[in-house]
């Protein structure tokens, strides 16, 4: 068993795992995203996921528009983001400096003004590491985890909007 004092524990909440806490975690899955064009389909919702569960980590102004990308992702499926995602791409490309096109997002509940809901229903340090990899065990088990942090994320930011 790793360690579990409470002095261990990340910023979230969780109890680090064996590779450490969160960020150990989100280091590893973009050090191994690099070279894997399959996992790197999840990385817009891990990035969001892990800024959200540790927002001073964030940038303020872009919270906001991180937590309506993984309702969208949650209603629309991971296909759907990566096309919004790709669309998201061009239009910086051209030039605008606004952040994330909120058009296709205005639907869904901002963020509430708050301090982090934590500690998630699921987390990073929760995902298990074999054999010197986060997806060990195939593309779609890595990807179910990976809509649990997800769904846990909204869900406990959603506890804070009444
Ligand atoms: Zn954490």
């Amino acid at each position: 068993m790793a360690d579990s004092s409470r002095a261990g524990r990340c910023d979230c909440g969780a109890t680090p795992g064996p590779l450490g806490e969160c960020a150990d975690y989100y280091h590893a899955i973009l050090a191994e995203e690099q070279a894997d064009p399959e996992m790197v389909r999840w990385h817009t919702v891990v990035v969001c996921a892990y800024l959200l569960q540790h927002p001073a980590r964030g940038h303020e102004k872009h919270l906001d528009g991180q937590f309506r990308l993984l309702q969208f992702y949650l209603d629309k499926g991971l296909d759907a983001l990566l096309r919004a995602a790709a669309h998201q791409v061009a239009r910086n490309r051209r030039g605008s400096r606004s952040g994330y096109d909120m058009a296709p997002l205005e639907a869904y509940t901002p963020l509430p003004q708050s301090v982090s809901p934590g500690p998630f229903r699921a987390g990073f340090c929760g995902l298990p590491f074999r054999d010197g990899s986060l997806v060990a065990d195939g593309y779609p088990a890595y990807g179910s985890r990976i809509e649990s942090i997800a769904a846990a994320t909204v869900e406990s930011w959603r506890t804070l909007t009444g």
